[in-house]
């Protein structure tokens, strides 16, 4: 047990592979990173006696975009390259920010069951606050944990209301709960998990090793339409196919322009849109989409990727009803 050598979290577990660590952070989650990218990373965070403000509020930007990002990620190996794409990871905008906090609260709280909000440590010791929190909200200041909690989702938006006697103990208020179940109420009862994605060859691999699986791992009917791979008008049956699905998995691989339609036109539908591609095609996607939370593969490390997409999957959806082997 030591510290984290991304976020400097002591609830962290290393153990030696090969050359590189793997890490095991209650804030960062399951990572492997290179003995160099650690000792890079150590000098581009480390503050030196008397840091300005300016200084410290960067580095410790840097550590909470790159801790999140990593908590998102979960199996990734951080490497030298890795580590200059990380240091320019943008985290998601306020209000996703907020709705990742908020679906925290929806795990662990039942219907009125109240937690102590002032200062916002609700599971964790009085007056910290739990790792995962912070990775959820990419920062590394907790006072923006109690900006995003207190001042946005309670005050601004009231899906947080206080206790009528006991001041600063809050609940889901019903209109919190509304809005948990608008990220999940179109298709219901569906349990098909759409793939849009390059009918290409060398992508068959990605399906068949990855995505099928995860989809299939999180208790859904995987669906994709590789049989028309040289149908252009295939609109309409897809269309169809994706106003019937529960959730879209949209591989942006190959920069396919009926890709981009279907996650749009399943996002516009409210369904929830999954968004992978690629590591190294990562750069060519379209302006508009970029700020979405990419789930990226590597040909050579599928295996991590169908955990992490099994991961998200659940994360937003639920387990689905589907069994699986095993369980
Ligand atoms: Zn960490």
């Amino acid at each position: 047990m030591g510290h984290c050598p991304i976020c400097a979290e002591a609830q962290s577990f290393e153990e030696p592979a090969g050359d590189a660590l793997r890490v095991s952070c209650a804030r960062c989650g399951e990572y492997t990173m290179t003995g160099d990218a650690a000792e890079a990373w150590r000098k581009r965070t480390e503050l030196p006696p008397l840091s300005s403000d300016d200084e410290t509020g960067r580095v410790r930007r840097l550590v909470g975009n790159a801790s999140g990002w990593i908590h998102d990620h979960p199996g990734v190996v951080i490497d030298s390259a890795r580590l200059d794409a990380l240091s320019t990871v943008e985290p998601p905008l306020q209000s996703e920010r907020a709705a990742r906090l908020l679906r925290f609260l929806g795990r662990r709280l039942s219907p009125g069951q109240y937690f102590r909000g002032v200062p916002f440590s609700p599971f964790a010791p009085q007056g910290s606050v739990e790792p995962e929190v912070l990775a959820l909200a990419y920062t590394d200041e907790p006072r923006e944990i109690d900006y995003l909690v207190l001042d946005y989702l309670w005050r601004h938006k009231g899906f947080l209301s206080e206790h009528p006697q006991q001041a600063e103990h809050l609940t889901i208020s019903p209109a919190g709960w509304d809005y948990l179940d608008s990220l999940n109420r179109v298709n219901p009862d569906s349990q098909i998990g759409f793939c849009a994605m390059w009918f290409a060859d060398p992508m068959r691999s990605l399906w068949d090793q990855a995505i099928e699986g995860a989809i299939r791992a999180a208790g859904y009917e995987p669906l994709v339409m590789f049989k028309y791979e040289h149908n252009n008008r295939i609109d309409d049956e897809i269309v169809a196919l994706i106003r019937r699905s529960r959730f879209v998995v949209a591989d942006f691989t190959g920069q396919r322009g009926g890709v981009y339609f279907e996650a749009g036109y399943a996002s516009g539908l409210g369904l929830p849109v999954i968004w992978t591609c690629r590591e190294d095609d990562l750069g060519n996607i379209h302006f508009d989409n970029r700020q979405y939370n990419f789930i990226t593969w590597e040909s050579d490390k599928l295996p991590a990727f169908r955990h992490a997409l099994q991961n998200r999957i659940e994360a937003t959806l639920g387990r689905g009803k589907i069994a699986t082997a095993g369980g």
